[in-house]
């Protein structure tokens, strides 16, 4: 889906001349396409580049490379930039699968409950939680809440996980990533078999079932951190497909086997080099989020970024 393509070397310069024209910068997430991570400034997780994006005081616009939701995030925490999505359709199912409605309606259930939002969530529903975590810090941030029982919500594979690294009780939202779902354990047996010795590392967004069978189970950051670290040189990488592009940019010495072809975001896929040059030349599409949620959201994410 992703496969190699000639790339047009004038359509590269094109977004460089651009980007230094409108004074941009072009964030990447590590599950998009390797072309778009190779002119993108930074690469990262959704966290990581919010975080960076409200670090970068002298540029005027921000080319978001990624869904509907990190735009919003970046948004947040650079409220004074101009946010660009290349791609305003490219959206997450899982974020799609809570309402600021239904969370309402939950934690009328339990008063008083503590409410964590994943960072896969609208800034709508941001702004109905306590604090948001990442699947980095989900463990952290449940367990700085006070009282024995906290509502989590969206994923609720992640929910599970953190589930068994806590003493709280979670309740839990049905929501899941139909792309890390569509990873099976006979994929993992036949990743095995076919390259004896390389170790898994899994993301949490994975079926509890599939985290059992893998030596490491991290966040994206976490992948980097552990193909780096780690003196195994060959891995099973169970997540979007994206994320081999870095690793094995960064690791050029390791092997890096993807999980299966079923594990591929059609939204992260969605931008591409030509999306984002239409974008810088018509400062397409800003992201912009109502001052009401927006002051909300951002309390959420910044307790989260303060525990850190
Ligand atoms: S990989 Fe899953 S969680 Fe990430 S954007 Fe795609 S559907 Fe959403």
């Amino acid at each position: 889906m992703t496969g190699t393509r000639e790339i047009p070397m004038e359509l590269i310069a094109e977004i460089q001349r651009l980007k230094t024209a409108r004074n941009a910068v072009i964030l990447a997430h590590n599950y998009q396409r390797p072309e778009v991570q190779d002119i993108a400034d930074f690469v990262g997780d959704s966290l990581e580049l919010s975080i960076k994006a409200s670090k970068l005081t002298d540029i005027d616009v921000i080319e978001f490379c990624s869904v509907d939701f990190m735009g919003e995030t970046a948004k947040l925490l650079a409220p004074t930039k101009t946010v660009l999505l290349p791609d305003p359709q490219a959206g997450c199912p899982m974020a799609d699968m809570v309402t600021p409605e239904g969370l309402r309606a939950l934690k009328a259930q339990y008063p008083g409950v503590p409410v964590v939002c994943y960072v896969n969530t609208s800034a709508a529903v941001k702004a109905e939680c306590d604090i948001t975590c990442t699947s980095a810090n989900a463990v952290k941030v449940v367990n700085s809440l006070p009282g024995d029982t906290v509502i989590f919500a969206p994923d609720q594979c992640l929910g599970a996980w953190v589930q068994r690294h806590t003493e709280k009780k979670l309740i839990l939202w049905e929501g899941y990533c139909p792309t890390h779902n569509r990873i099976l354990p006979e994929h993992i047996a036949a990743q095995r078999a076919a390259h004896p010795g390389a170790e898994v590392m899994i993301h949490p967004e994975c079926p509890m079932e599939l985290l059992e069978m893998a030596e490491h189970v991290v966040s994206t950051g976490g992948m980097v951190r552990v193909a780096k670290e780690s003196p195994a040189t060959a891995f099973i990488v169970a997540t979007e497909e994206g994320m081999l592009h870095r690793l094995r940019k960064e690791n050029p010495d390791k092997q890096f086997f993807h999980i299966a072809a079923t594990a591929i975001c059609p939204n992260m896929k969605k931008t591409t080099l030509e999306k984002v040059l239409w974008s810088l030349q018509d400062l397409q599409t800003p992201v912009s989020i109502p001052d009401a949620v927006a002051d909300r959201a951002r309390q959420a994410i910044e307790r989260m970024i303060a525990l850190s």
